[in-house]
């Protein structure tokens, strides 16, 4: 039967939202809210088939209210295509972190819910607004199905060396301080998708697959399996990120905390909002400015580029010498599908290891949805493009589990 599902996709600051018709795999809404809290935010709601935007001021509102603002839009604007909650058949939510308590999707019930609170510290940025949502949306359509789908539940087949860290066991004992991953949503349909694209069954794969995003994270994907990841107990941890710093010594912190006296949110927010490629390239969090302004010669900007490039070829070299096998690389989200430009540097420096780009399939312009192979055809290990679609991959989890309650 197919369904209507609202994805809900709850930020920090954020509210990504998508009607979506499984039937089809269509969207028939699309909502993006950003800077929510502050007096500048806005949302834009657009309606199929044109998704012509019309934008609402949601200054100061909660991302919970902001969702509570885009219902009222889809029930009363005439583009809508319902008119009535009730035609809503289940929601999808996204959720940041799910610890040890998630390894898969669920159907929210009490349970669920209960144990989503316990993994809030986790993500306190993120997980806190999508529970508000949750609890809001169950207030107005209480008899509508809720799923939960985590970006770390995908992670939850790595082995102990993998998500245990070299520090005194009680931390792990005390407070479940270990490796969780993110982006898991992803890096599962992406290792899926590149399964379709080399004909083969992925569980006979060894595939890694990169997520280059404004965050960004590498997976080692072996038969199917994630059995490493680059980010760690946090997104923070791994790839250099549009504005995160990935791994760095971490007595860097405490040093700097003693040097200037900050206290810990200040260092968080240098670590998480200030570094990156926005820090070294002193210009811009988004890649195509830092390229366009290393290209007009700004050294600082080619020297972020350099350092981003050269942290995912060591993340790719270090899980082509964790798996067994190793068949194709996966390049998917904002940087990985759509900068040529990156990925002729970065596969540039790993031909030795049988990564061997076609300069010219690299080049060539993929259709919006297509999936492709850019490696030269004997090339012993594929490079692959995948485009993500975060939310449609939401509400396919979410109509698996609401049609198995029957
Ligand atoms: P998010 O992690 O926010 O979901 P996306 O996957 O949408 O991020 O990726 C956003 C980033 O992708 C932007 O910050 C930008 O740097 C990068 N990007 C998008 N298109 C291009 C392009 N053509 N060339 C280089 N970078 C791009």
């Amino acid at each position: 039967m197919p369904m209507r599902i609202l994805v809900v996709n709850a930020g920090s600051s954020s509210l990504k939202s998508q009607l979506i018709e499984t039937d089809g795999k269509v969207s028939l809404m699309k909502c993006l809210a950003e800077k929510v809290g502050t007096p500048d935010a806005y949302m834009n709601v657009a309606f199929a088939p044109d998704f012509q935007k019309v934008t609402y001021h949601v200054a100061d509102m909660t991302v919970a209210e902001c969702l509570k603002k885009l219902l009222e839009v889809l029930v009363d604007d005439p583009e809508s295509p319902i008119s009535d909650l009730s035609q809503i058949d289940a929601i999808g939510n996204r959720i940041v972190a799910g610890g040890e308590h998630f390894t898969k999707s669920v159907i929210i019930d009490g349970p669920a819910r209960e144990k989503l609170e316990l993994c809030e510290e986790l993500a306190p940025l993120h997980n806190p607004p999508a529970d508000a949502c949750i609890d809001m949306m169950a207030a107005l359509m209480p008899s509508t199905p809720q799923v939960a789908v985590f970006d770390t539940a995908f992670h939850a087949t790595m082995p102990a060396k993998a998500y245990m860290y070299p520090l005194p066991a009680r931390y792990y004992d005390d407070y479940r301080i270990r490796r969780y991953g993110a982006h898991g949503t992803s890096h599962r349909y992406a290792a899926q998708q590149a399964a379709n694209l080399l004909g083969r069954p992925l569980r006979d794969l060894g595939l890694i697959t990169c997520h280059l995003g404004n965050g960004g994270s590498i997976t080692a994907v072996n038969h199917g399996k994630s059995i490493d990841t680059t980010m760690g107990f946090t997104p923070l941890e791994g790839l250099m990120m549009g504005t995160r710093s990935g791994s760095i010594d971490p007595a860097i912190l405490t040093y700097i905390m003693r040097r200037e006296g900050i206290s810990f949110d200040e260092m968080d927010a240098v670590l998480n909002r200030e570094s990156g490629v926005l820090g070294v390239s002193g210009l811009s969090a988004d890649m195509r400015d830092v390229l366009a302004a290393a290209d007009a010669g700004n050294e600082q900007a080619r020297l972020a580029i350099d350092m981003y490039v050269y942290r995912v070829q060591k993340a790719i070299g270090g899980f082509y010498a964790a798996m067994t096998r190793t068949d194709a690389v996966v390049m998917t989200a904002g940087i990985g599908e759509n900068s040529a430009e990156l990925r002729e540097l970065i596969f540039e420096g790993l031909a030795h290891m049988g990564m061997i780009l076609d300069r010219e399939r690299n080049h060539v312009v993929g259709q919006i949805g297509v999936n492709r192979i850019i490696s030269i055809d004997d090339s012993p290990i594929k490079i692959c493009v995948v485009t993500t679609d975060e939310e449609m991959r939401i509400a396919r989890e979410t109509d698996n589990l609401v049609s198995q309650l029957g």
